[in-house]
């Protein structure tokens, strides 16, 4: 008899909550009780847009709440508008990183895979975004980490709560390896069982279990080694890791569930048999071929080159596989630069992804991959339109980010003086915005509630 009064009472209470909940609500809507969205005029000496193929000089940009809702002439200014003067800067849609692993915090990433738990992982990864975020990156895709658990996931969700602030996190908790792969411990003794800094997978019904397993744990990208690696102990990118039917396995498995995967592939083989299989990006490609070209070119697959990264190991000694690298550097760059080139030509979308780590390397250095594709053969535009609209496309976020327009969310930079002239520009980042939020301004050092402190590292 006492059940159904119980209930009763519950659906009382749960009324009032609805009630109070919807005075809340009222309150809100008609500014009392809640600060009203302001908006915020950002003005430069040009803005680049992301998908014009000139910059706009004198242009602002108005931002109200987390959206941009004007680019317009600075006589446009609404007068009521907070105005941010920055002189001498470019303003450009906050840049987009689509190739990295927060987690690794040395360079020797093995070694500190099985030394750091995921909780140091996951405290070095949140401080590496934070910096990632305050040098004009304002999303970044993790390709894959190194950890047992899933600490890249937790890094998005805090930053999603809004618990710390940080740049836009998507991707994968681990890359998928065969055993002996890029992803396996390769260096130690038969008699030592370590768990790997990648998910170790043999065979198409591990594979497709790895992927559920991934999927269950927050990852909305699917990461797999196709081809050895150049950075890691015992493999070789000319090799090509998983068999056909293995990355048929992977890539069904990851549709069904709506979720698109990146494949590392060197091996121009590898490169084939990934885009054969369906995959949503190649991640290197250093030894691409025309064919590949063609194949990627036709089926809208995204080259994600990454090629910065081998010039910042060059001879350091820094790398447990060292002398991969070097060799890389002797014999291979040019001809990889050649080929993003001829790829570009060939309609292939080329994208910007650093790979350096998440701690321990200056994040302002990571802009120079920008300059390399202006190298290989991309114009400064094209080069920063791949940073920017065509990542927010490779990361299905196109509706949302990658440009300054009417509508998308106000991620925004500003870089001293003006980066179509020289792409060192893009290096020095005075202003962060993300979501309409302020973050770094030029001169204004104030602590953020919600961004770490720590003792300074470069
Ligand atoms: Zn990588």
């Amino acid at each position: 008899m006492t059940q159904p009064a119980t209930r009763l009472s519950l659906a009382i209470s749960f009324r009032r909550l609805l009630q109070i909940s919807l005075a809340i609500l009222l309150l809100a809507a008609i500014g009392i009780g809640s600060a009203t969205a302001e908006t915020l005029a950002l003005v430069s000496d040009r803005v680049i847009d992301g998908r014009a193929a000139k910059a706009r000089p004198g242009a602002v940009v108005l931002v109200d709440g987390e959206h941009i809702t004007a680019v317009a002439d600075r006589s446009e200014i609404p007068a009521d508008a907070t105005v941010i003067e920055l002189p001498g800067t470019t303003l450009m849609p906050g840049m987009i990183n689509a190739h990295e692993h927060p987690l690794m915090y040395a360079s020797d990433y093995q070694n500190a895979h099985l030394q750091g738990s995921s909780a140091r992982k996951a405290l070095m990864g949140l401080a590496g975004a934070q910096e990632h975020l305050l040098a004009g990156w304002t999303s970044i895709r993790v390709v894959g980490d190194a950890d047992v658990f899933y600490a890249a996931q937790e890094l998005r969700k805090v930053i999603d709560d809004g618990i710390f602030i940080g740049p836009r996190l998507s991707g994968a908790g681990h890359y998928l390896s065969i055993t002996g792969g890029g992803g396996d411990v390769n260096f130690l003794s038969p008699e030592q069982h370590v768990i790997a800094d990648g998910l170790v997978v043999d065979g198409p019904e591990e594979v497709r279990k790895a992927v559920r397993r991934e999927i269950k744990y927050g990852s909305d990208w699917i990461k797999l080694l196709v081809t050895g690696a150049f950075q890691s102990v015992g493999d070789n990118p000319r090799n090509i890791a998983f068999s056909p039917e293995e990355l048929r396995a992977a890539v069904e498995e990851a549709e069904r569930h709506g979720v698109p995967v990146a494949a590392h592939a060197h091996a121009a083989e590898g490169i084939k048999q990934a885009v054969k299989a369906g995959v949503r990006s190649i991640e290197h490609g250093t030894f691409i071929d025309a064919e590949a070209a063609r194949m990627m070119a036709k089926r809208g697959t995204f080259l994600v080159p990454t090629i910065y990264v081998g010039d910042y190991y060059a001879e350091t000694g820094d790398l447990l596989a060292q002398e991969k690298n070097d060799d890389y550097m002797k014999n291979d760059r040019a001809n990889f630069l050649a080929a993003i080139g001829r790829a570009h030509k060939a309609g292939v979308k080329i994208t910007v992804g650093i790979d350096l780590g998440g701690y321990g390397v200056d994040p302002t250095v990571f802009a120079r991959e920008f300059a390399i594709l202006h190298e290989a053969g991309m114009t400064p535009m094209e080069a920063i339109q791949a940073g920017t609209r065509v990542n927010a496309e490779l990361l299905q976020w196109e509706d949302r980010l990658g440009t300054i327009e009417v509508g998308k969310l106000a991620d925004i930079i500003a870089v001293a003086g003006n980066p179509l002239e020289d792409m060192s520009a893009l290096e020095k980042v005075s202003f962060v915005m993300i979501g309409g939020k302020v973050v770094k301004r030029p001169g204004r050092t104030e602590s953020l509630s919600g961004l770490l402190i720590r003792a300074p590292q470069h």
